[in-house]
């Protein structure tokens, strides 16, 4: 009897902390429990408590979102409006989900320098983008210090997160709108965008030993074999699928299945509304890509966690 009792308590102490170690996945999309047109963003919390806002875009409803909550780091993949937010919903659930409220202007601060202000997180992008959000915290009563580089090849831990940025095949232009002045409305006139390198993807390092590989807009690269799988290890993909500006469906599920072979995939940026009810939308981009991946796959449907262990399979919200 004592034996048994004292084998269940260990067994139960065993589990707890593999329970405590899970990374925690929430999309801030437009429409609850949904995956729609503009959807981006999504919180990625470590068992540690440390936050990450990724590309916050236009569904997140400016600093104020309630959703929020703390947010110790964003990350920017790129430039343009859908990513850094040069637009936003009024508040969650404004809208539908194929066409999204975004009726409220952050240009030139964008939504996510805005978010950066009010919650004093720090901005830790590649390229030569860290130079941008600097002056956009100066501007706006933030920290430029705030702003943070991690290059290719290179990688800063914040919070316990170690975050590396790594190839996305895709442009970067910075609109017009985000330069402001007369010089900005000058290049728009012209059709000219401004330059801030290259566009980036990330990988991140959670404290539970989670690898995760956020793609951000780019097309099929050997990188996402020789760096993201066989450097790196991803184990949890967030991969673009909306075709167009990024990879579709069919070449997004290529690179899952023969390039990065994650445990798990998210897959975002839809640019349709992907799912009805929260199941994938019949003859959606949405399905083409969950019926084409040969790895586990779940919708990130707004506001829902979804919860992944060391070795990227979901543990719970699934
Ligand atoms: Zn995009």
């Amino acid at each position: 009897m004592k034996r048994i009792a004292s084998l269940s308590a260990a067994a139960a102490v065993a589990a707890l902390p593999a329970f405590a170690q899970n990374v925690k996945v929430t999309p801030l999309g437009g429409i609850d429990g949904e995956l729609c047109a503009l959807d981006r963003a999504m919180v990625f919390e470590d068992p540690n408590g440390t936050r990450v806002l990724y590309d916050p875009g236009m569904t997140v409803a400016g600093p104020d979102d309630p959703r929020l909550g703390k947010i110790d780091v964003i990350l920017i993949s790129h430039m343009h409006g859908d990513h850094v937010g040069t637009a936003h919903n009024k508040a969650p659930n404004s809208g539908t989900c194929d066409k999204p409220d975004t009726s409220v202007s952050s240009v030139p601060n964008t939504n996510a320098v805005d978010i950066a202000v009010k919650t004093r997180a720090k901005i830790v992008t590649g390229s030569e983008m860290p130079a941008l959000f600097a002056a956009k915290l100066r501007a706006n009563g933030g920290d430029p210090a705030n702003s943070i580089l991690a290059r290719f090849g290179g990688s800063v831990t914040i919070g316990g997160v170690r975050i590396a940025t790594v190839t996305a095949m895709h442009s970067n232009g910075v609109d017009g709108d985000i330069i402001g002045g007369e010089l900005g409305k000058t290049m728009k006139q012209a059709g000219i965008a401004g330059d801030v390198g290259l566009a980036t993807g990330y990988v991140l390092r959670f404290s539970n030993g989670l690898v995760a590989y956020l793609s951000g807009d780019t097309g099929v690269t050997a990188d996402q074999e020789r760096v993201v799988r066989d450097l790196y290890h991803a184990k949890l993909v967030v991969m673009n699928i909306g075709d167009t500006f990024t990879t579709g469906p069919t070449e997004a599920a290529y690179v899952i299945n023969d390039l990065v072979k994650p445990e798990s995939v998210i897959p975002s940026h839809a640019n349709e509304a992907g799912t009805v009810n929260g199941k994938a939308r019949p003859g959606s981009r949405t399905e083409a890509f969950m019926k084409a991946v040969k790895v586990s796959a779940y919708l990130p449907l707004s506001g829902r966690t979804l919860e992944f262990d060391a070795n990227g399979k979901c543990a719970a919200g699934c």
